[in-house]
């Protein structure tokens, strides 16, 4: 019996029971302008009778893409103006962004880099391309870090991946090689002991940077993914997205976080959503997201506590933007504790 596949098609989507026959034609305008692609592992995980379920708003394509709001833009973090060779970003001065493949093995609806990825996006690093970004790697004796990100680093073969790694293991300033991927999630059983040693095979520090969010997603198969690459020595942190109908309550966050944590995934980065284009019915606003994360605080351990930021549109870097405890009038600070209560806290006393 062969192994199951992605849906990839709007056809293959009804054919599941995901979308209505009725939608076809709208959803075939959605996929010919964004990438679609749902995993087995996710696919199977949808529930079929609940109309707003958070794994379906995830992957499913729907026909609010096709509005695009004046304030979203192509590039919303700005990648391009900080690329100095093709494949490489480098907007902070110790570390690079190491865009090798611009495909995923699933295609998220809110995606940041959705008018790079997929089929028609920006493809695999040509091998010339990628003698420039690791000649340009070599070249900034700065570089403490290389993230691998794109699409989905996890999507190339480990024989790919070590070639890679081998060839940042000659570059001595490099300390830190970190991977950002939806795969331990998504396509659990592609974490094998081969891609595992690729992930190694440079020799640096290894960190995966796991994008899950949805308590849900974090499976038993996801949970067994990432323990075999914990277990293997690498560290795990996370990075989810804040989406307006996904995971926009304090249940959820909660819960997620605890998952993550409970799998040994260091809760890291919760991005207020990017501007991309046809993706405002994920938006909520900045007010809400700091209410939703000061909300965390005193519900669940330090250890689950993710830092809300926000990619400051345009290429600007990221910024934290969340919850704020501290604020100040006449020298004086105030400070809230986690049940709302305001203290003083008195100014530095001088001489
Ligand atoms: S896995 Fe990441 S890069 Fe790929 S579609 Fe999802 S958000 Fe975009």
């Amino acid at each position: 019996m062969n192994a199951p596949r992605p849906l990839r098609t709007p056809a293959e989507l009804i054919e599941a029971g995901l979308i209505a026959p009725e939608d076809l034609r709208e959803i075939e305008r959605v996929a010919e302008r964004y990438a679609v692609a749902i995993s087995p592992a996710m696919a199977g995980l949808i529930d079929r009778g609940d109309p707003n379920d958070p794994i379906a708003r995830q992957f499913v394509p729907d026909a609010a893409e096709l509005t695009t709001t004046p304030e979203e833009r192509g590039d919303p973090i700005g990648d391009l103006a900080h690329s100095p060779v093709e494949g490489i970003v480098h907007r902070y001065p110790d570390r690079v962004l190491l865009k090798a493949v611009h495909v995923c093995p699933v295609y998220c609806r809110f995606c940041f880099r959705r008018e790079m990825v997929g089929p028609q996006g920006l493809g695999t690093l040509s091998p010339e391309a990628m003698d420039r970004a690791f000649a340009y790697i070599a070249e900034h004796k700065e570089i403490w870090e290389v993230i691998l990100t794109g699409g989905d680093p996890l999507v190339l073969s480990p024989r790919r991946l070590t070639e890679i790694m081998r060839r940042l293991s000659a570059i001595e300033h490099v300390k830190i090689v970190r991977f950002h991927t939806r795969v331990p999630v998504v396509e659990p059983e592609r974490i094998d002991a081969a891609l595992i040693a690729a992930l190694k095979a440079s020799g640096k520090t290894a960190y995966v940077a796991l994008h899950a969010n949805h308590p849900r997603e974090l499976t038993a198969d996801a949970r067994a993914a990432c323990a075999r690459l914990v277990d293997a020595g690498i560290v795990m942190i996370s990075q989810s997205v804040l989406l307006k109908g996904i995971n926009d309550d304090p249940d959820t966050l909660a819960a997620l976080m605890r998952a993550f944590v409970e799998t040994r995934v260091k809760p890291y980065y919760l991005h207020h959503p990017d501007l991309a284009p046809g993706t405002s019915h994920f938006r909520l606003s900045i007010e809400e997201g700091r209410a939703l994360v000061a909300g965390l605080r005193g519900r669940i351990s330090g250890l689950c506590q993710p830092t809300y930021i926000l990619d400051i549109p345009g290429g600007h870097g990221k910024a934290v933007i969340g919850p704020d405890a501290l604020r100040e009038h006449a020298g004086c600070h105030t400070v809230s504790d986690f049940r709302g209560g305001e203290h003083s806290y008195p100014p530095r006393h001088e001489g």
